[in-house]
């Protein structure tokens, strides 16, 4: 039987996108990764007492929304709102991206082109959903380490939410990255040092200051993650509910991977899709590949990886707290692991823009350069149904593509 719905739930609503629509969204509670301890949502929270990530829970059944229901709704993110954050939606209009058939790169090869997400990346998405509910939670001040994207992302929903923005990037990130967080009106701060280095700036800058601030770094709040498995739900859906046999993604902190795989399950719960699941395969630079490393050494956690160097700055992230979680859903889907090197990447990347019309990342090139790879081994079949993600546009990487 259905529980009846909690009385603190709140309408969701207002955006420019669904004006007049009133909604109910039915989160219940925080649970850790981890340990599985639980937390009130309606109370600010970053990771669990053990240090692990919290992940939002909801009470789910075939009676939460009919999927017939979407075919009238925005074409944002936001259209998934009865598995969102219960808050009103801080949006860009972020989300529900085109899905390109790519036959020119192989007969049942898909390209997913997050690019065109505002701020030109799929960081949108987290973004979208951690500012609203931070807003939401009263909290009026953010900061976040970023290896470029998450930066421009968490700027961009904090100055349409109206609070100020602390970003921490490396010193080298690519400039388009910190011009544009620049002029989104948030205050920037360049590290000598990775993005863990950043991280570690962050939690000082959030020590010394005077007022509360609240730290959107990825995987140490809950929500970013819940806008980026809206990926794994547009998928099913314009796949027309039937998910793909093998999907590859550039994997930096792992949001992406771990927010697509709890959007299966959530999936699974609504009675919308069964229990059969896509290979999920990793791709990392040869520079920085801290869970392809884990991966071939049959761990569940990942070492920190020394040295880390790679062009696409979104996959330099050389220790990420939800390893676990990444390593875990691999092994579970049957997927694997691999690396690809700089330079296979950017030619990739040219293949991919020239043969499907997308600018890509170096982190979309990643993916084409991993899947060619997989193909001739044979782990992919030609009867496959493959989904490469392109995670952001090529734009944002003139510096890195025009040199080769
Ligand atoms: C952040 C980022 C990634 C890595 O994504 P995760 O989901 O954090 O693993 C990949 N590509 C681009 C363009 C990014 O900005
Ligand atoms: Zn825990």
């Amino acid at each position: 039987m259905r529980r009846p719905r909690p009385p603190w739930i709140g309408a969701i609503g207002g955006t420019a996108y669904d004006i007049g629509l009133v909604v109910y969204a039915v989160l219940t509670h925080l649970a850790c990764s981890m340990c599985g301890k639980t937390y009130d949502w309606r109370q600010l929270n970053n990771t669990c007492t053990c240090g692990k990530p919290l992940l939002a829970q909801y009470d789910l059944s075939p009676d939460t929304l009919d999927r017939e229901a979407l075919k009238y709704r925005d074409c944002t993110m936001w259209r998934y709102r009865e598995v969102m954050p219960a808050c009103e939606a801080i949006s860009l209009g972020e989300g529900m991206t085109p899905l390109h058939h790519s036959p020119r790169l192989g007969e049942r090869w898909y390209v997913k082109d997050e690019g065109v997400n505002p701020t030109a990346s799929f960081k949108a998405r987290g973004m979208s959903a951690a500012v609203s509910m931070a807003k939401h939670l009263g909290v009026q001040v953010l900061a976040a380490p970023s290896a470029g994207n998450a930066a421009g992302a968490m700027s961009a929903y904090a100055a349409k939410a109206g609070l100020e923005a602390h970003v921490f990037m490396p010193r080298d990130t690519p400039r388009a990255f910190v011009i544009e967080c620049e002029y989104l009106g948030a205050h920037v701060n360049l590290i000598d040092g990775l993005i863990n280095v950043c991280g570690a700036e962050v939690r000082k800058f959030i020590d010394s200051s005077p007022e509360p601030v609240f730290d959107l770094s990825t995987l140490k709040e809950p929500y970013r993650a819940e806008g980026k498995k809206t990926m794994g739900y547009e998928l099913a859906e314009q796949m027309e509910w039937e998910l793909p046999d093998v999907i590859v993604y550039p994997t930096g902190g792992g949001t992406g991977l771990v927010g697509m795989w709890k959007a299966f399950e959530e999936m699974e719960r609504l009675g919308w899709i069964g229990s059969k699941r896509p290979k999920m395969v990793s791709v990392q630079a040869e520079g920085c590949a801290p869970i392809v490393t884990a991966f071939n050494q049959g761990k569940r956690f990942a070492e920190e990886f020394p040295n880390a160097h790679t062009s696409a700055s979104g996959l330099r992230v050389p220790k990420a707290i939800a390893d676990f979680m990444m390593l875990d859903l691999i092994r579970a889907s049957c997927g694997t692991a691999l690396t690809v090197t700089d330079e296979e990447m950017i030619a990739a990347t040219r293949e991919m823009s020239s043969k499907t019309g997308v600018f890509a990342a170096p982190e979309g090139g990643a993916t084409l350069a991993a899947a060619k790879r997989l193909r001739d081994s044979g782990y992919i079949q030609p009867s496959d149904r493959i989904v490469l993600f392109n995670t952001g546009s090529g734009l944002k990487y003139l510096e890195a593509l025009g040199a080769q």
